[in-house]
């Protein structure tokens, strides 16, 4: 049966595809929601609606206001695309280095997009961010690293449709970690729906989540876009205590691996899915051996968007070549 036509673009977002994955141990599944599959082609359209739903109902913001974000790319584009469709005029201030087609997208809704300096990473957009937000009347920071909205989103729509899709026989959930609010969501669902869920968290080798679990993590650059951290202290929304380990994959597993699901399984996904790919398969194998006891014979993870962002940079280059 086929589905009404939608009303809007905003009411296509979320209830994505959940694929098994080819690769995965026979016994233990592995299942990938597929964010691709939302109207701005990521993860992060879920917390642009969900987010400025909110903030109009609570008033936070009115219709005709602005709203200002410090982002990477896609919470750019997933905010743009909620924005255009509720009467709100959309700000962002992105770190020169990222890539450019996330910036023509967010241009290309409708938005303001100002560069800050490489120099001064994240920390530098979200200050630019808060002093434009003083300068504008009516005008709002969601800030998806500290707002709770960010979790909610992901408690409220994500989990819900994976635990349908698997009528609850959920054993682990892992994902990448950049503001953490996928994976805090998820885990959060999980755990009152079993509180036995094997709950991992994924990150780039070089990232410093793992030293919120008392493991000596060597910081150091990497090219997976999307995850990781360098000041944890930053990322408000994680909350190690709903996490069992933090799994850090290498740059070059990632990027085999986002190769691999092209090649193989016909998966257009970029960096971070692969990250989460070759996380959960390891997760999975403990699982089949029996070093890890789950509730259930399963993992799900999420492949946060695609790979077509990143064709500038490389991304089916040899590794060598791939300009992170
Ligand atoms: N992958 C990509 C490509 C992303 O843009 C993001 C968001 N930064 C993530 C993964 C991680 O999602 P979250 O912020 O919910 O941890």
């Amino acid at each position: 049966m086929s589905a009404p036509p939608a009303a809007n673009v905003l009411e296509t977002v979320g209830r994505t595809p959940l694929v098994s994955l080819g690769a995965a141990p026979e016994s233990v599944p592995v299942y990938a929601k597929l964010e691709s599959f939302n109207p701005g082609a990521s993860v992060k359209d879920r917390i642009g609606k969900y987010m400025l739903e909110a903030m109009l109902d609570r008033g936070a913001i009115s219709p005709g206001g602005t709203v200002i974000e410090p982002t990477a790319g896609n919470t750019g584009i997933g905010i743009a695309v909620a924005a255009g469709q509720l009467d709100l005029d959309a700000v962002f201030v992105v770190p020169e280095r990222f890539s450019v087609e996330k910036q023509q997208l967010m241009a290309a809704l409708g938005a303001e997009v100002i560069n800050t300096p490489t120099s001064e990473g994240m920390g530098g957009a979200i200050e630019r961010a808060h002093e434009l937000a003083d300068e504008l009347e009516d005008s709002v920071v969601p800030q998806q690293f500290s707002n709770p909205l960010n979790t909610e989103a992901h408690y409220e729509t994500t989990a819900p449709e994976i635990y349908g899709a698997l009528e609850g026989a959920v054993g682990a959930v892992v994902a990448g970690c950049g503001t953490a609010g996928t994976l805090m969501g998820l885990a959060r669902y999980a755990r009152e729906r079993d509180s036995d869920t094997y709950v991992g968290a994924v990150e780039p080798e070089g990232s410093l989540y793992a030293t919120t679990k008392g493991i000596d993590g060597e910081e150091g650059e990497y090219k997976t876009e999307g995850i990781g951290t360098h000041d944890p202290a930053t990322n408000e929304l994680f909350e190690p205590d709903l996490v069992d380990e933090v799994l850090q994959v290498s740059d070059r597993d990632a990027h085999d691996e986002l190769k691999r699901l092209a090649r193989e399984e016909g998966h257009l996904v970029a960096s971070s899915a692969g990250a989460a790919s070759v996380a959960a398969r390891r997760v999975a194998a403990r699982i089949e051996t029996g070093e890890l006891e789950v509730p259930y014979d399963s993992v799900v993870t999420v492949f946060p968007d695609s790979s077509e962002r990143y064709l500038s940079k490389g991304i089916y280059r040899e590794f060598e070549e791939w300009d992170g």
